[in-house]
């Protein structure tokens, strides 16, 4: 008989690990999950989920404890921007992330796995390259000089360089994509994690016609959304290709101002709302996916409607609010 597959999925009760698990399974793995907490919004499919805490060391000698064919580190003290951008959480946002990557990266050297996953962020890239709409660029070779706008992107900068010297010295296949905004059900909607699009489907789902809903800024920033399905396929692209490794970007060309985004939540829900623009933290001006890399190391992009997976969305979001007025 066939051996399985082995595969660790680390923030596997997170939104993307939850999702990644499901996939996992599906492609045949044997997957252990670990995490802080269990999934919240549907059951784990993992076939072995510890609950512990990545920051400390026998938990993740615990559960990394053999030589997984892969490994997908995408643990992370993270959230929107109501988290990322207002500072108060800066130092958790550093010292929480910055020790699992370190805790896991060297067990799964230790333990010598095969292939090892990191999910580093579009906020690695410099504030300056996305200032001004018309110029703004995420091509992979631009993080340097580097200057992101939150401690989270430094924080996934100095992962990305943590994980490329254990390939350089030490062998270990390490993999890393940057994601762009990744959206889809399963996702935080109302803890203060959420991000932009979950945040909308919210307002808009518990609102009636007429209402009015509140928006951090202009909403004249620009930005795109990854559908969830795709960014795992970006993934295990990227984890089957023979000879590219990254870094690269996973996320979507279809760039669209967060007004857009609302009146497209509206259009969705068939519900007419006023927008009332307030002060928030805001993250950059505008940012896109550049695909040019994707496309020739993969010869594969995201291509999903941004429409058809705020539909899938705002469904889901919205039945979770009637649940909870119940
Ligand atoms: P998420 O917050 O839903 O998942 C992260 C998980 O990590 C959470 O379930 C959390 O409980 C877990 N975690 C945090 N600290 C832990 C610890 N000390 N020990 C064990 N588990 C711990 O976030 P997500 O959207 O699923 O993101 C997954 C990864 O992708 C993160 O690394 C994130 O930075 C990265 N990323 C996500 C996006 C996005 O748009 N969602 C964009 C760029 C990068």
């Amino acid at each position: 008989m066939k051996t399985k597959k082995t595969a660790l999925v680390c923030g596997a009760g997170g939104f993307i690990g939850g999702h990644l698990v499901k996939r996992l399974k599906n492609e045949g793995f044997w997957v252990r999950g670990v995490d802080l907490k269990y999934p919240p919004f549907a059951p784990t499919e993992a076939d072995d989920f510890v609950v512990g805490d990545l920051r400390e060391q026998d938990v993740v000698r615990r559960v990394v404890d053999k030589g997984f064919d892969e490994v997908y580190q995408l643990a992370a003290d993270m959230g929107g921007a109501g988290f990322v951008f207002t500072g108060e959480n800066d130092a958790d946002i550093m010292h929480n992330s910055a020790l699992i990557n370190l805790n896991v990266l060297e067990a799964c050297h230790k333990r010598n796995v095969k292939k090892m996953f990191y999910s580093s962020s579009a906020c690695i890239y410099p504030k300056g390259n996305q200032v001004d709409p018309d110029n703004i660029t995420t091509a992979e070779d631009t993080a340097h000089p580097a200057n992101p706008d939150s401690e989270y992107g430094w924080e996934k900068l100095f992962s990305e360089h943590l994980y490329f010297a254990f390939r350089r010295n030490y062998g270990l296949d390490v993999r890393v994509a940057r994601f762009h905004n990744i959206f889809g059900p399963e996702g935080s909607w109302n803890d203060g994690r959420e991000k932009a699009p979950a945040a909308f489907c919210r307002k808009v789902a518990m609102s009636k016609d007429g209402d009015t809903i509140e928006m951090w800024g202009s909403g004249e920033q620009l930005r795109s959304f990854l559908y969830i399905d795709e960014c795992l396929e970006g993934v295990r692209r990227l984890m089957d290709s023979e000879t590219f490794y990254g870094p690269v970007n996973i996320g979507s060309e279809e760039m669209i101002s967060i007004n857009g985004l609302a009146d497209m939540v509206m259009d969705i829900a068939g519900k007419k709302l006023s927008i009332k623009h307030i002060h928030g933290p805001l993250g950059v001006k505008a940012r896109n996916s550049d695909n040019g890399l994707i496309k020739e190391k993969l010869g594969w992009e995201p291509d999903y409607p941004l429409k058809k997976g705020m539909e899938k969305t705002f469904s889901w979001i919205n039945h979770q609010a009637k649940e909870l007025n119940k």
